[in-house]
Parts: C-alpha cells; structure tokens; sequence
C-alpha cells in the first residue's frame, strides 16, 4: 500500500469510528497501535484519552499537534465510509488532522537518525470542548518544547492552499446570560404588570449598538444574542425572559470593553423599565497568538514545499491550540480541504487529497524547526 493511501485509511477508519470530546477511548487505542506498529515510542503520560509520543534524541523538542475528537452531529455526507456511530461525526475534520500528524510521525521516524533533536507528538483531546490543550499540558506535554506547530483544515480554501498570520488570528470566545426580572400579568392589562418581553427586546436591538457605536470600526468584534426564551402561553405577559449569546474579541481590552458595556446597557435599560437583569459571564477560549517568527517560518517553509501560500484573514471562532500558545510560540495554521459544507455541517467532506502532502509538510516544518537556533 502505498503511503498516500495508508493515511487515507487510517482517516476513514477514524472517521468512521468517532468520538466525543472527553470520550475518545477507542481513537486513543487506534492512534497507540498505529505509532507503536510503526516502532514509534509512547511517552508514559497519564492521560485519560489522548496519546502523546516522541521521535529523535537530543535536547531540542518541536512538538505537533492533531485534535481527535469528534462532534455530536448526525453525519448526512453520504461517503462510503460515514459514521457507525450515531449522532457523533467528525465534522470538523478532526480525523483529517490526526492522519496528516500520523503521516508526518511515519516519515520523521525514517529520518529518525538525522534529527537535530525530538519532534513530539500530541494527539489530543477534547479540541471542541475547549479543556483538551489544558489536561495535555497539565500531565507535562510541553516540557522542554522549544515551539509548537498545528493544522486546521480550510473548507474555503482550495487543496494545495496554505495561510497563517503572526498575532491574533483565532477569536476569544465568551458567553453571556441575561436574565430579564419583570412582573408578570394578564396580557389584556399590561400596565398591571412590567412586560420582560418588551424589555427584552430593546436589549436585544440595544446590545447591537456596541459593535457598532462603541467599539473602533478597525477592531474585530461580534455581539450575537443566540437565544431567547420568555412565557409560555398567548394571554399571559411573562415575568422572565432570558437571553443568551457569544462575544468574539481578539483583544483583550476590546473584549473587556464590550463585557463592561453589556452591563451598563443591562444595568440602564433594567432602571429605566424599573425591571432587574442578572448579567453572568462565561468566559471561554482565549485569543490565539501566533509567534510572529514562528508563523513567517512556517509561511516559509510552506513556499519551499510548493504550497500557494497566503495571509490568513481573522478568525472569528475559537481554537483550543490558543492555550499551548500561552504557554510556549510556536504557530497555528490553516490547509485547505475544499469541502462545500463548512465545519460543523453534517455534510462537511474534506478533499482526502490535502492529507499526504499536509504530513510531508509538517514533516519537512518539524525537521527545519529542529535547526532553527
Ligand atoms: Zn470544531
Ligand atoms: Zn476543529
């Protein structure tokens, strides 16, 4: 079999087999059997699902990482080798991610002798859930890593595409609740009580005026209410609404400017219907900050290798690799898989043709990284 296609297969076998976030037990087995097949050493974390291992001698480490888990959509791509497992799917193209590291494992392991140090190999879990990068960490993954390299797939951007972007390319993601306390009452006699829905509603339209009258039009910011929910009938004025959604910020003070305007917004709105909002905050994914050396080396070396390469535009969804580049630079980069339905989609299909060449890359990135000074 050939190379190409052995990495076609270990991704069909993964993409057939998914799991979620936390809950990777049998993708944890198939990735230790593959590496421990092909002579690759496992490093003996203690971890409840995810599989670190480690290639070269020496002092110097680069580490890759792939994300292995999965989401809970019903898949509707109608490949050959959908799913098996109902209501989860690799939607995000996870498995696409642990092919190509696996791929890039088996060529740097030919070249073992050759290494100017240690690639370490991270295939974590529980990416979509935001706690994978921490438990990796937290068990010492990073111990020694000199810089860290990483892959999403690009659905927008043709096979044989390649983008990155020193600085903030991936959003801080947080969420927000809002509860709106008015008084209920019977819906023929609203000035018996304090309608939450009306209040609500002006909250809705009056947190739309952040993004666009109280932040610089040259900063990146989403405000979006994603959920509302109040009463229950069609003759009853509620008394609670509650109202959810996401801010996605690159910046911190940008970010802790909007937190503070949705409660001054709340706060006065609240006074002037005589009602209470409750304000709860949840903050999420934080700010990925590409190196800016690392992702012009990466650029580089994505040029050598024949990739058309281009700056990538900012990210407004949230990228767990974020929390190993608080820790230590490295760069995160995106690879295009021309698939029509985006990430998320129950009909997501990445071109497989983006895998082996994505493996030689990373490959190619990690043994040039490993001579950097
Ligand atoms: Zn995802
Ligand atoms: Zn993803």
């Amino acid at each position: 079999m050939t190379f190409g296609q052995q990495l076609i297969d270990w991704r069909r076998e993964l993409h057939q087999n998914p799991e979620l976030s936390g809950e990777e037990v049998a993708t944890t087995a198939r990735i230790r059997h593959w590496l421990e097949s092909a002579g690759i050493r496992l490093l003996p974390y203690s971890l409840a699902t995810g599989v670190v291992a480690e290639i070269g001698q020496g002092e110097k480490v680069i580490a890759l990482r792939a994300d292995i888990d999965a989401l809970p959509i019903q898949e509707t791509s109608g490949v050959a080798f959908s799913s098996h497992n109902e209501g989860v799917m690799h939607a995000c193209g996870h498995d696409v991610h642990s092919s190509v590291i696996l791929g890039a494992a088996l060529l740097l392991k030919a070249r073992e002798s050759q290494l100017a140090g240690r690639v370490r190999l991270l295939f974590q879990p529980a990416e979509e859930n935001f706690t994978g990068a921490k438990a990796l960490i937290k068990a010492g993954a990073l111990e020694n890593v000199t810089a860290i390299f990483g892959m999403h797939n690009e659905p927008g951007l043709p096979v044989g595409t390649f983008a990155t972007r020193g600085g903030a390319f991936y959003a801080n993601v947080d969420r927000f609740v809002l509860r709106v306390q008015g008084k209920g009452a019977h819906a023929a006699r609203p000035h018996q009580g304090n309608d939450a829905i009306v209040l609500a509603s002006q909250l809705v339209i009056a947190l739309q005026t952040i993004a666009s009258r109280n932040i610089d039009t040259l900063d990146s910011v989403v405000v979006s209410v994603t959920r509302i929910q109040g009463g229950n009938t069609w003759n009853v004025l509620p008394e609670h609404v509650e109202l959810e959604g996401t801010v996605r910020t690159h910046n911190a003070d940008v970010q802790r400017h909007v937190e503070k305007r949705i409660s001054e917004i709340a706060a006065g709105l609240a006074s002037a219907f005589g009602a209470h909002i409750e304000v709860e905050w949840f903050n999420g994914p934080i700010t990925l900050l590409n190196d800016e050396q690392w992702a012009a080396f990466a650029m580089q070396v994505a040029q050598d290798f024949g990739y058309q390469t281009q700056t990538s535009e900012l990210h407004m969804g949230g990228e767990d690799f974020a929390v190993y580049l608080q820790n230590i630079p490295g760069a995160f980069v995106s690879i295009g898989s021309a698939s029509a339905y985006g990430l998320h989609h129950s009909a997501f299909n990445p071109d497989e043709a983006l895998i082996e060449d994505a493996a030689r890359y990373f490959a190619t990135l990690a043994e040039q990284a490993l001579l950097v000074n």
